[in-house]
């Protein structure tokens, strides 16, 4: 049970980072996330990674909670949260933009696919005008064309 309550929440939160990044980042929160799209901000940290805080605040919720007042069910949707957000990390910061270098090279056509669509979303430098707002739920045609560049 709660491991199944623990891979829904998972899948959700791609739902939940897909809303947020379109309608939140891209919209009333824009001048947080802006400086991820413009790269104006010197040095290591970007205003951006305030996103990182606030999305970690319900996941350690949940598990405290969950586990001090004994609701399994609400612990394994804390851990839910915090694993996307772990792999979130490592695919977005570590793998995509490479603030850590400890995997440039993949010749996985879902990793590739991932970059390529979220390659296109940085295309836009502006808060209008956006796509691939998702992460690990890539569309279909980044994942096509990366099948047809591995056969050549
Ligand atoms: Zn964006
Ligand atoms: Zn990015």
């Amino acid at each position: 049970m709660a491991v199944l309550v623990f891979i829904l929440t998972f899948f959700f939160m791609e739902g939940v980072a897909w809303f947020t990044h379109k309608y939140v980042m891209h919209g009333l929160l824009w001048n947080l996330h802006e400086d991820h799209h413009t790269h104006t901000n010197p040095g290591f940290f970007e205003r951006n990674d305030a996103f990182f805080l606030i999305f970690a605040v319900p996941g350690i919720l949940c598990t405290v909670l969950g586990s001090s007042l004994g609701f399994p069910a609400l612990f394994a949707i804390g851990l839910g949260i915090t694993a996307y957000g772990f792999c979130y990390f490592l695919v977005h910061d570590v793998f995509i933009h490479q603030r850590f270098k400890w995997l440039r090279k993949t010749d996985n056509v879902y990793f590739r696919a991932i970059r390529r669509a979220h390659k296109k979303h940085h295309k836009h430098l502006s808060k209008e005008d956006g796509e691939c707002f998702g992460m690990l739920l890539v569309p279909y045609k980044y994942l096509k064309a990366e099948i047809e560049a591995s056969r050549k």
